[in-house]
């Protein structure tokens, strides 16, 4: 069974995607650290994020892993071609590099291919931007989770604090949000929007707990 979980930056599909999975016994994927481990590699050679061409060639050739911790089924760490890029891929300058990197063409088409291949594996719920639209048109689940631009801020903030990595001067997160919204939703290849077919939920005044326990159980409907 494939649960898709897309929405903006910031509404908390990481924390729910996760929670959902371990509740449901699959597997979870963050597609948006594939993205995010993409413009690392393409930052760290000093490749043009503009490059289409030179920007897939990295992509199709990039072993991306996730890595698990202390036999923890939610994968917590992510290595490009063997770095431990975990940190590193939640800067600030990862947040701009993102944008362009995943609005290749070649580097989504080389990331589609991916996904499906590793979704072969079993039972997954899936987090991104495309998932219920492009990736997986057929999902047994479709979720659009979306939050208020002032809450994602606010939610992004603590993450960030949490992890100890990335912005932590609001303004500049809620900036960064918005941009990279409009970013990803204009962009020509797999924009963000919601499937006609998907359940859209506004988080923003809603608490987590309930916001998994509703998609876990549109899971167990659809089974
Ligand atoms: O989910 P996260 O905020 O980490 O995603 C980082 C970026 O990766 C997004 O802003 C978007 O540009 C890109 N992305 C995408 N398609 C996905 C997942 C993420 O374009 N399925």
């Amino acid at each position: 069974m494939i649960v898709a979980i897309d929405g903006p930056s910031g509404a908390g599909k990481s924390t729910v995607a996760k929670a959902v999975a371990k509740k449901l016994g699959f597997s979870c994927l963050d597609t948006g650290a594939m993205y995010r481990s993409i413009a690392w590699l393409a930052c760290e050679r000093g490749i043009d994020l503009h490059d289409d061409e030179t920007l897939g060639q990295i992509a199709r050739q990039a072993d991306i892993v996730f890595g698990h911790v202390d036999g923890d089924p939610i994968p917590k760490q992510v290595f490009i071609d063997g770095h431990d890029v975990t940190d590193a891929i939640r800067t600030k300058e990862i947040d701009k590099a993102v944008s362009p990197t995943s609005a290749s063409p070649s580097v989504r088409a080389a990331m589609l291919d991916q996904q499906r291949r590793i979704a072969l594996s079993g039972d997954y719920v899936i987090e991104g931007r495309d998932i219920g639209t492009v990736v997986f048109p057929d999902a047994d689940v479709k979720v659009f989770l979306t939050a208020s631009d002032e809450e994602r801020a606010h939610r992004r903030l603590r993450q960030n604090v949490d992890r100890g990595v990335g912005s932590i001067d609001y303004e500049e997160i809620l900036a960064d949000l918005k941009r990279r919204d409009e970013y990803d939703s204009s962009r020509e290849v797999a924009p963000l929007v919601a499937a006609d077919d998907a359940v859209v939920m506004d988080s923003t005044d809603l608490y987590i707990e309930d916001v998994i326990e509703k998609i876990c159980n549109l899971a167990k409907d659809a089974q």
